[in-house]
């Protein structure tokens, strides 16, 4: 069961319920496991045992992860789209809610996924951290920016990197993804060679960057001086690929 971008999770994860059980709501497929086919059921509750994705990374598996971020970008997907973008139309759910076609002009809608790019911009023995006004003191994370119309991400990384810190990026090699469909996004990672080294922060997404050396960053972060993003974010993956190793703290 989901609502919004919450789930419905007992203490061995995500609680599956046989057919003839299933609350009613609108059905959502997701695959198959063990032999049996697993539906989402689009709900209205919450309450007790109701989980974000983030407070259920600790509680299930590979497979049931994925079922699960793939059943909240659904719903939040859902949840967004209530007319028909062309003449303001009632929608009818098909396709086992992976389309949401038109009861008027007939026209059809389908899930989006706005991507992301988020980087390391390294320079040397360097790598450079931003953090944005509202975060608590002494938060730090890799800079992360949306992709506009037309632009590849090569050319997002460089144009976020410009406009948040004023460094220039040459060379962009990919390093990973991840789904954040809260609500639709993609992160596309990437490792960012640094052409220049004078940081100008715009003062309103970053108020502050800084450059760090893997010395000062094992040193920031063992004091708490230095708080680094969650271990499953990818911002994490790429600050600990760059390092080489495992850090200390998180948000
Ligand atoms: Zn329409």
């Amino acid at each position: 069961m989901v609502s919004g971008g919450r789930l419905k999770t007992s203490d061995a994860g995500l609680e599956w319920l046989p057919a003839d059980r299933a609350p009613a709501g609108v059905k959502v497929l997701l695959g198959e496991r063990d032999g049996a086919v697993r539906f989402a059921v689009i709900t209205e509750s919450d309450g007790p045992g109701w989980r974000s994705l983030r407070g259920l990374a600790a509680l299930i598996d590979g497979e049931d992860g994925v079922f699960a971020v793939h059943a909240v970008g659904i719903a939040e997907w859902l949840a967004r789209t209530k007319h028909c973008s062309g003449c303001g139309g009632r929608l009818l759910i098909e396709q086992a809610g992976h389309l949401a076609r038109c009861a008027g002009c007939g026209s059809e809608q389908f899930p989006r996924t706005d991507p992301a790019v988020i980087m390391i911009v390294v320079d040397g023995e360097r790598c450079l951290l931003g953090r944005h006004p509202s975060w608590p003191a002494g938060r730090f994370s890799t800079l992360a920016g949306f992709v506009e119309p037309g632009e590849s991400l090569e050319s997002a990384v460089r144009r976020e990197v410009r406009e948040e810190s004023g460094i220039t990026v040459g060379r962009v090699d990919y390093f990973g993804s991840q789904p954040w469909p809260m609500p639709a996004s993609l992160m596309v990672g990437f490792v960012a060679h640094a052409e220049s080294s004078q940081i100008v922060v715009d003062g309103q997404e970053i108020e502050d960057a800084r450059w760090f050396t893997r010395t000062e960053m094992l040193a920031k972060a063992q004091s708490g001086e230095l708080v680094l993003p969650g271990g499953i974010s990818i911002s994490r993956s790429l600050i600990e690929h760059w390092y080489g190793a495992q850090l200390p703290g998180q948000w």
